[in-house]
């Protein structure tokens, strides 16, 4: 079976770093927001060229509270995607804010120009677009509209940790990044927790303040904030096993992605070709098929047992949790494009412990299917 994450792998691989980071946390007697969790977000900011980051209990909290720390609140509208993990929308809810969906572009992407088209037409200050699979936005057209509409961004790179564009990683344009260390994403714990990053030194005060039930000083609490805290345990662990491995995860992320791009070759088969200058960090491998299809081929890849997924099966707003929640589609937008990539994507498998007898399989099958 060849699988979409490899666990095991990975534990073979660096259970030493790991049970030495394990035995540091446990011998040290501090267990929550400490000198690991301290450490941490400094090596990660480091590694991201941002200014600071934010230790937190999860990629959605992460968002939530960068948009709160910004001044989001409840009313306020929030433009953001379709197509995503549901956590990007419901940070959005959870404030009470309204989500604004502009549609996707062919890929998958949020369109760009169906989003400036939703921020002419109506009273918009928040942003959450999303580096999808880890295919880079590109950061001069973010930072176009941050300025021409005066927006407040909270990029969602949890699927995008150490994607390029044009040389310049995720996270950077708008004023505050998100990302998440949910064990399947590249930069995984073993458990839930996320990030916040930013180079506003105001911003970083605000969301450590919010991550910490809102506490100013010891026992006094200036505004409601959440418990949302990294421990010291997965801190560690990310700073002793995984973050020093993170180039070359990605480095054989990219090496498996060119096979693909290289190799496949199949009339009903697209994938997403990154442009110039763009590297992702490739999180998922996505192809898209007909939907008439999808079926078969999923049902093929099964058969010649090799592990997929779909990213994602229905679009945010025909969610069950979306009706008689306050949203919007933002002028232009209907969702019949994200609705259709709903209908043809399918994830291949790529983690860095993919063999490349692995890869030569997954091509194969890719290429020898007959009704797809
Ligand atoms: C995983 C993910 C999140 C949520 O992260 P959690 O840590 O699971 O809360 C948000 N946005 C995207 C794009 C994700 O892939």
């Amino acid at each position: 079976m060849i699988l979409a994450n490899d666990f095991k792998a990975q534990w073979r691989d660096l259970a030493s770093d790991a049970i030495r980071a394990f035995e540091r946390v446990g011998s040290s007697g501090w267990y929550v927001l400490g000198n690991e969790v301290h450490a941490f977000e400094g090596e990660l900011a480091g590694y991201w060229g941002s200014g600071s980051a934010i230790g937190v209990a999860s990629g959605m909290d992460a968002i939530e509270l960068a948009l709160r720390a910004m001044g989001c609140s409840a009313g306020d509208r929030v433009l953001t995607t379709p197509l995503s993990a549901f956590a990007t929308t419901l940070a959005i809810l959870k404030i009470g804010a309204i989500p604004v969906f502009a549609d996707t572009d062919e890929h998958g992407l949020v369109d760009l120009a169906l989003c400036r088209l939703a921020l002419e037409a109506a009273n918009i200050r928040y942003f959450v677009p999303v580096h999808l699979y880890g295919m880079p936005l590109p950061s001069d057209a973010l930072a176009d509209l941050r300025n021409r509409y005066e927006l407040r961004i909270v990029e969602d790179c949890a699927q995008s940790i150490g994607s390029l564009w044009n040389g310049r990683a995720t996270g950077l344009t708008g004023q505050c990044a998100a990302t998440s260390f949910y064990p399947t994403k590249n930069l995984g714990a073993m458990g839930d927790g996320g990030a916040v990053l930013t180079s506003d030194p105001d911003l970083d005060a605000r969301t450590r303040v919010l991550r910490d039930y809102g506490q100013t000083a010891k026992y006094r609490h200036d505004v409601a904030g959440s418990n949302s805290r990294l421990d010291e345990l997965q801190a560690a662990y990310l700073r002793d096993a995984c973050l020093p491995r993170l180039d070359r995860w990605t480095a054989r992320r990219r090496a498996i992605a060119d096979r693909y791009l290289r190799e496949i070759q199949h009339p009903e088969v697209r994938m997403l070709q990154p442009g110039d200058g763009v590297q992702p960090c490739w999180h998922l491998f996505p192809v898209f098929v007909p939907p008439a299809t999808r079926d078969q081929f999923l049902q093929h890849l099964k058969a010649a047992g090799i592990g997929s997924g779909i990213h994602y099966p229905v679009a945010i707003p025909d969610q069950q949790a979306l009706r008689g929640a306050a949203w919007e589609w933002g002028a232009g937008s209907d969702g019949s494009v994200s609705r259709r990539i709903c209908a043809s994507e399918v994830s291949l498998p790529i983690h860095p412990y993919l063999s490349e007898e692995a890869v030569s399989r997954v091509i194969e099958s890719v290429n020898l299917c007959q009704n797809c």
